[in-house]
């Protein structure tokens, strides 16, 4: 009985090595990818550049929500209000919800009122690529995902001090580690 004991104390013990070692093997299942885009995944540099993620259009579909793939790979956008984080007041980081990628901090979130989680400014400079979007007779700039190209929203010159920007992203395109 007390060998019994013992060996189930082992088992127990061994459980979460043996399954973050089984982790880090699959770096490529689904599990894996779905395992990584709510927490941080710290960018990779090669000559100084970042290195990006590519990945197929099926590819994508398998790992996201059909909400997020509408709004991260067809740059939609959800309807205001109806998000996770435009009403979050905690303390952390908002990561790409496809890749991981830091790209918010809460110490720049404010309250726009417009029901999307609103920003001055990205974590970093490379960490968010712009285009100039005039779709739907609108001339607005488009914000990305740099490492991802994954679509977060979009950027307007009305913004609080001290960058008068005004990232406005959507919920769905982020994922919120706490701190
Ligand atoms: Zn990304």
């Amino acid at each position: 009985m007390k060998l019994l004991s013992i060996l189930l104390v082992l088992l127990a013990c061994n459980q979460p090595s043996t399954s973050s070692n089984t982790t880090t093997a699959a770096s490529s299942s689904t599990t894996e990818t779905l395992a990584v885009h709510d927490s941080i995944v710290p960018p990779a540099y090669d000559n100084g550049k970042l290195i990006k993620i590519n990945k197929s259009e099926e590819e994508w579909k398998n790992q996201l929500s059909e909400m997020a793939f509408h709004v991260l790979r067809k740059e939609g956008t959800e309807r205001a209000f109806t998000g996770k984080l435009w009403d979050n007041h905690q303390k952390g980081t908002y990561v790409c919800a496809g890749c991981g990628l830091p790209l918010f901090s809460s110490e720049t979130k404010f309250d726009s009122g417009t029901g999307w989680p609103s920003f001055y400014q990205p974590i970093t400079k490379d960490c968010i690529a712009d285009f100039e979007d005039n779709s739907h007779g609108m001339d607005r700039t488009e914000v990305e995902c740099a490492r991802c190209g994954g679509h977060q929203g979009h950027v307007f010159p009305d913004g609080p001090p001290p960058t008068g920007m005004r990232y406005c992203i959507n919920s769905v395109s982020l994922n919120f580690v706490k701190q």
